[in-house]
């Protein structure tokens, strides 16, 4: 399998550091308000990626963040009048809900910055001992000439930035010792959220946080590390730099990084007024459609959103629907035929088609050519398995469909299936609540399902549920 390495800029062969094992970190979300559908570009194809990682075998440990203090969350809460934490709290809520309804599985782990601030002071100890950050009046800085390597991710020239940056003083940090140096620890400001440290009662900056949950959750180095592409430079940049100078071995080994979501040729975002929440497209299409939307590009192309392009979106999810609920169909009116002769044949034939996919997949996970794949096998199945074929040839067609499907992430079977499928999503979450000993989160998630009328039983096999 080949992934475009964004340190080398080339396709290189994807080897994990232990075999059968990826451990993969993804850039989430600033929780101060919905997200965007710009935002769900990174959660939908690296989503993707992970289940195709989990169909060829791997065993992944995927974790994402909430990056629960900042700036923005700060200026949300006093525009508001209430704490940051009930800000970073609600649309950390609110975020799950639009994931589970992209069916975006949730990750092995969504660490929050605020509950790994020991890990950060710990961290930026070690870069002060070793003389790769120094202390100003409480504001602790990186020191970006001490790391020799610095621009390997973003290949910047690093003395066209420095000139640039200097013309351009930023208020307040003016004692640096060089303009590219960044902020590891700043002392609070009045009315905002603090933590006691050597240095000062202060926040930790942003890119130190992602540093020290890659750490914590996944170990000093890592195989995949990703996110959007406007986060190279310079968030991963110190990112690469903060952790190979704190635990003096490479960080990560392949970094992939999605284009941008536009809308009239210009970047979704929050600050350009631009933008679409995910929210409000639910309101007018499920959210499959979105997904497949996002999956029709490459991963790394640009991609301009359009009404045109989510109602061919629409219409293409329709036509896998409708193969999907024919298969189903007959699967349980066709015949009792045995699954032999010519039957026999097009059910191997079905087969195929994953080595196809995953022919597409492996290629840098192209998704676009992956999809248009499972197109050739709707074709296939409209023509193999008319009404009153084998009920097992149509079983056997169908589950090369649904796995193919699943890998996706589309779930294509009839709603009470999608419902299902919402809900599975939501146990999981639960799971993995419980699994971190936060039982307040995993009881908001049950009180959640209750509401919703469905009851959770605990049992010797597991979790079952039951609609009451
Ligand atoms: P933020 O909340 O801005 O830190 O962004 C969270 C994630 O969404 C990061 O991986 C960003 O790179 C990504 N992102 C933000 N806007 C877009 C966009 N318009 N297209 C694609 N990815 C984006
Ligand atoms: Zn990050």
């Amino acid at each position: 399998m080949k992934i475009f390495n964004s340190l080398s800029m080339t396709k290189e062969e994807f080897i994990p550091l232990e075999p059968g094992k990826v451990s993969m970190y993804v850039c989430g979300p600033t929780v101060y308000n919905l997200i965007h559908i710009g935002n769900a570009r990174p959660m939908i194809v690296f989503d993707t990626f992970r289940r195709y990682l989990e169909h060829k075998g791997y065993e992944v440990n995927y974790v994402s963040n909430f990056t629960d203090v900042d700036d923005k969350i700060i200026k949300a809460a006093q525009e508001e009048g209430v704490s940051a934490e009930e800000i970073a709290e609600r649309y950390i809520k609110e975020c799950r809900k639009d994931m589970a309804a992209m069916n975006i599985r949730p990750a092995t782990t969504h660490p929050q910055a605020t509950q790994e601030i020991d890990g950060m002071i710990a961290m930026i100890r070690t870069l002060i001992d070793a003389g790769h950050a120094y202390e100003k009046n409480g504001t602790v800085y990186f020191s970006t000439r001490s790391y020799q390597n610095y621009g390997e991710l973003s290949h910047k020239n690093l003395d066209d930035l420095r000139s640039g940056f200097r013309s351009l003083k930023v208020s307040g940090e003016e004692e640096k010792e060089d303009p590219l140096d960044f902020v590891l620890w700043k002392p609070r400001k009045e009315g905002e959220p603090s933590w006691p440290s050597p240095w000062s009662d202060g926040r930790p900056g942003w890119h130190i946080e992602c540093s020290v949950m890659a750490k914590r959750y996944l170990g000093d180095t890592i195989d995949i590390h990703a996110g959007g592409e406007d986060l190279v430079f310079p968030h991963h940049e110190n990112e690469i730099a903060q952790s190979t100078c704190a635990n003096g071995v490479p960080f990560a080994r392949y970094w992939m990084h999605n284009a941008f979501l536009n809308i009239d040729h210009k970047k979704m975002s929050k600050s350009l007024g631009n933008f679409f929440t995910v929210r409000d497209i639910s309101k007018e299409y499920d959210l499959q459609v979105l997904r497949l939307f996002m999956l029709s590009a490459h991963y790394r192309s640009p991609l301009n959103f359009s009404a045109d392009l989510m109602e061919a979106a629409k219409t293409s999810l329709e036509r896998i629907c409708t193969a999907a609920g024919h298969l189903k169909d007959v699967s349980e009116k066709g015949t009792d035929a045995p699954l032999e002769g010519k039957a026999a044949a097009i059910a191997e034939e079905a087969k195929d088609f994953i080595a196809k996919f995953d022919e597409r997949m492996d290629d840098d996970n192209n998704t676009a050519d992956a999809l248009s794949v499972v197109f050739d096998l709707v074709r296939f199945a409209n023509s193999n398995v008319p009404d009153g074929a084998p009920k097992a040839l149509a079983e056997a067609v169908l589950s090369v469909l649904l796995e193919l499907t699943e890998i996706l992430g589309l779930v294509v079977l009839k709603q009470e299936e999608s419902l299902d499928s919402e809900i599975e999503t939501l146990i999981e979450e639960r799971q993995a609540a419980r699994k971190a000993k936060n039982f307040a989160e995993a009881d908001r998630i049950r009180d959640l399902l209750k509401e919703r009328g469905i009851e959770l039983l605990d049992t010797r096999d597991g979790v079952k549920w039951k609609r009451v």
